[in-house]
């Protein structure tokens, strides 16, 4: 009923029609503006008797402009004989305002008053009523005024079988959006939705069964958007921008905002996807809809409706014609990015049964004494095609896509082997430390996958260190804490990996039972030169002594940020300057020269893959 008239589309409303009796018209909002408070008040009276209950009244014709634009009404009563501003130039300052032009006016003017019947005409006036005003007449033309704006309404904006929003109010839900988009923050982002069941289902059945299916698509769109704007920032607001809309017969719309970037965006289409994939129950006949969704967000890809949407609608139908993605972004980039993620993705899974991981240890040396006394283990991927892939390039992706726990097994597996392997070959009892993802060590059962894997490996407990990130323990510090302590039980050593880059409280750090601060590489990467680095490196050396954790220095690549490491009394060092990370047999190597013993035969062939 509103000049935005998108309130009328609340979900689940649009298959039955309002059940009781009352007509939705009488909650229409009903503006008077007139100078005199008698006549406004008798109008109101009137207007009370027929059950309208919603009104605003402007007696100064001078703040009526405002009060229309915040208050938008569905229907305004003018006088037009007002002393301070008349009606018509009301009235045509109405007409020229893009928010408010098409809000219905019913003019109050002299019965005999034909000229200003006409200007008001002109102007684009929507109805007449005579002074003095009769209460009949007043209720029927303001009846008919909100029937007549309503239907209007439903036909230019909303499309007959769904009842969703058609092209021409979808924009303006999406220049909306895009406008307030510094207010909201993040993306917005468009999916244009082809549905080709929608049309297949016309061709092959009949309209009834099409019809049906595109209602139903409607209704799962509409409830996915609702959920997800439930979840937002803007959920307690009480926006009402049409969030979905049909565009076409087979090709629907949805548009989100506050995104927060591509990865957001790309979870958002899996869902769609999903969401609009399950069967669809056609009488005796089921249909899996099998979607294709288009993308384009702006800012990047454009910063109105109309460009946003021929990006989405042209990502569709290239999708579809490549046939490998079923949804595509119209920017080259995301769309790279995406495919690449998920090809890279398709071929992680299994990379550890198909015996694709490989583990590199690198050296940790004592300062002082310059012998290893430890090693951290690395992982690698020896992929097919791209040769060893770096674990920057795969861990995050496995994360997302719930592999980390799998290669999590295999690192921690191979690499207690392997330490076990090297003790019981005479090569000291170092310590390995291996790295831990954050939904191992808060989702996992990483205590139990210790248990086991120290049993099986024969691994003494004490050799083991669990390298944790600041950044992942202070995420959720007292749940962080419990977990430490379980795994403390064990027996295994703990390790805060990239010291400094997180934001450490101090009050949890002394109540953490951790063994060792590892000093991120950004940190020692500027000794001894960098003034702050150099007090940063001194405070957490200080600070990791006087709460009995060994410091250790990461990245140390010369000699010279070696001997200022010594200077400042850090205990362990690891970095390019004594060894890069290097295969097993190759580590062996450097452990049986550092404790001056040759090396054992066994160990002098890699045992990788396993
Ligand atoms: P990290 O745990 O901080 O490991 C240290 C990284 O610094 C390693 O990179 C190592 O090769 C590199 N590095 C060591 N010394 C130097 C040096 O002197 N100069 C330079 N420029 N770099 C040095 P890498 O092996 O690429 O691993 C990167 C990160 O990947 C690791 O950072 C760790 O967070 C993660 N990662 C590696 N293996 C695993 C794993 O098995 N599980 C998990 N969850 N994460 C792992
Ligand atoms: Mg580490
Ligand atoms: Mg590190």
């Amino acid at each position: 009923m509103k000049e935005d008239i998108w309130a009328n589309t609340r979900p689940g409303e649009l298959d039955e029609e309002p059940s009781s009796d009352r007509s939705p018209l009488l909650d229409a909002k009903v503006m008077m503006v007139d100078d005199e408070p008698m006549m406004t008040d008798l109008i109101q009276a009137y207007l009370e008797d027929a059950g309208y209950a919603n009104f605003i009244v402007a007696n100064n014709p001078l703040e009526a402009l405002a009060l229309l634009r915040s208050e938008a009404p569905d229907l305004l009563l003018l006088d037009l004989m007002m002393p301070l501003m008349s009606g018509f130039e009301l009235l045509d300052r109405i007409r020229a305002d893009r928010k408010l032009r098409y809000t219905p006016v019913i003019v109050l003017t002299a019965a005999t008053d034909a000229n200003s019947k006409l200007r008001a005409l002109q102007l684009g006036a929507t109805d007449f009523l005579s002074k003095p005003v009769d209460e009949s007449e007043l209720v029927l033309r303001v009846r008919n005024t909100l029937a007549f704006h309503e239907y209007h309404n439903r036909m230019s904006n909303f499309d007959a079988v769904t009842r969703l929003p058609n092209q021409r109010l979808f924009d303006r839900g999406i220049d909306e959006m895009v406008a307030r988009r510094d207010l909201v923050g993040g993306m917005v982002a468009l999916f244009s939705i082809d549905v080709p069941e929608c049309q297949l289902l016309r061709q092959s059945m009949d309209q009834a069964s099409a019809d049906r299916l595109s209602k139903a698509i409607a209704r799962r769109l509409e409830r996915f958007a609702s959920a997800a704007h439930s979840g937002s920032a803007l959920a307690t607001s009480n926006e009402r921008a049409p969030r979905v809309a049909r565009l076409g017969s087979a090709q629907f719309g949805l548009v989100l905002e506050g995104l927060a970037d591509a990865e957001a965006v790309e979870g958002t289409a899996h869902r769609v996807l999903a969401v609009l994939s399950e069967p669809v129950a056609l009488g005796l006949h089921e249909v899996a809809p099998k979607p294709w969704i288009g993308i384009s967000v702006a800012p990047a890809d454009g910063d109105n409706a109309e460009v946003l949407r021929k990006g989405a609608d042209l990502a569709a139908t290239h999708g579809r014609e490549q046939g490998t993605l079923q949804f595509q972004f119209a920017s080259p980039e995301l769309n790279a990015r995406s495919y690449e993620k998920l090809t890279l993705g398709l071929q992680l899974r299994g990379a550890a049964q198909r015996g694709e991981l490989r583990l590199h240890y690198q050296p940790k040396l004592d300062v002082a004494s310059n012998r290893i006394v430890g090693a951290e283990a690395l992982v690698r991927w020896q992929h097919p095609d791209r040769g060893l892939v770096p674990p920057a390039q795969f861990i995050a992706l496995a994360e997302e896509i719930g592999l980390i726990g799998a290669i999590g097994d295999w690192v921690l597996d191979r690499a207690c082997h392997d330490a076990a392997e090297w003790a019981r070959n005479g090569l000291g009892e170092i310590k390995i430390a291996v790295n831990v993802a954050k939904p191992q060590f808060l989702t996992g059962d990483l205590y139990g996958a210790l248990r086991q894997v120290l049993l099986h490996s024969g691994l003494s407990a004490r050799q083991l260190v669990i390298e944790l990130t600041e950044s992942m323990l202070m995420n959720d510090a007292s749940a962080s804490l419990a977990l430490m302590h379980e795994l403390k039980a064990l027996g295994v050593a703990l390790s805060i990996d990239d010291f400094g880059t997180g934001y450490s409280s101090l009050s949890y750090l002394k109540r953490f039972p951790v063994d060792e601060l590892k000093i991120d590489r950004s940190f020692v990467m500027d000794l001894p030169g960098g003034k702050t680095d150099t007090a940063i490196v001194r405070t957490v050396i200080d600070l990791g002594h006087s709460l009995d954790m060994a410091v250790t220095a990461e990245g140390v690549e010369t000699i010279e940020q070696l001997d200022c490491l010594k200077q400042l009394g850090c205990d362990i060092y690891q970095g390019f300057l004594f060894s890069r990370p290097v295969p097993m047999a190759e580590f062996a190597g450097l452990l049986s020269r550092s404790i001056g013993l040759g090396l054992p035969r066994s160990l002098l062939h890699s045992n990788q893959p396993p």
